[in-house]
């Protein structure tokens, strides 16, 4: 028994891993032309989504407001509007902050997994149920942390996920974010390589996974998108 409907089970390419970005995406718009792209603007991301219009996309970019994101992320979230009007940026929570009541006060600290639930993965599950896509787009890289080495460029499931840097190292990504002049959010130079929400995130030691300072020290390492039982 699948649960893939026909058009999520279409077959896939033999991608090897130094398969072009481009091609796999410009796989995903034929095969998935429903497809929608969630993103918080990380370096991964941004990167994504210049190659992402590159190939022709013009579909949404969700972005989910949980309240406490940076300010640099929503400047670097308004810069890529800026840049890329053929896209359609979507923030979903809109109006978000620390006091709407969405959580109870420091439920990040006591209990990061509800809160994430709360104001990040519940947000996004609620829109795309009721948008329903096939596939995501998704920035994941293998070298973002030990927890994400076996990233595939595409990921079957209730809905297909789509990574088409899966092996892009970060310093491909830097290369090529620096050679485009991409909008990279500016926390990202003072080592904050991987950008959550701001009581959840700091900066990256040296010989760090990138991905080392979130949630550091509260025993968790995804905000529950990508990972765990309500994973998109
Ligand atoms: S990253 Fe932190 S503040 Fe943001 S939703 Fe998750 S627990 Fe809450």
């Amino acid at each position: 028994m699948t649960l893939l409907t026909p058009e999520v089970s279409a077959s896939v390419p033999a991608f090897g891993p130094d398969t072009d970005p481009l091609e796999v995406i410009g796989w995903a718009l034929q095969a998935h032309p429903d497809l929608v792209m969630p993103s918080a603007f990380n370096l991964n991301g941004v990167v994504l989504l210049d190659l992402a219009a590159r190939a022709g996309y013009t579909g949404d970019v969700l972005f989910v407001d949980t309240g406490y994101h940076f300010p640099e992320t929503l400047a670097t979230r308004d810069r890529l509007a800026e840049r890329y009007p053929q896209l359609n940026f979507v923030t979903l929570n809109a109006g978000a902050s620390p006091d709407d009541g969405q959580t109870p006060d420091g439920l990040y600290a006591t209990n990061p997994d509800a809160c994430c639930a709360a104001r990040k993965v519940e947000p996004l599950q609620r829109h795309l149920k009721s948008r329903n896509p096939s596939a995501l787009l998704n920035a994941r890289s293998r070298d973002q942390a030990s927890t994400r080495a076996d990233i595939p460029f595409v990921e079957d499931g209730a809905r297909r996920k789509i990574n088409p840097l899966a092996y892009w190292t970060r310093e491909q990504l830097e290369v090529y974010a620096t050679a485009h002049d991409l909008p990279v959010n500016p926390l990202y130079f003072d080592g904050f390589l991987s950008i959550g929400c701001w009581p959840c995130t700091r900066a990256v030691r040296p010989g760090e996974d990138a991905r080392a300072g979130r949630w550091a020290g509260q025993g968790k390492t995804e905000c529950g998108l990508w990972a765990g039982e309500q994973r998109l």
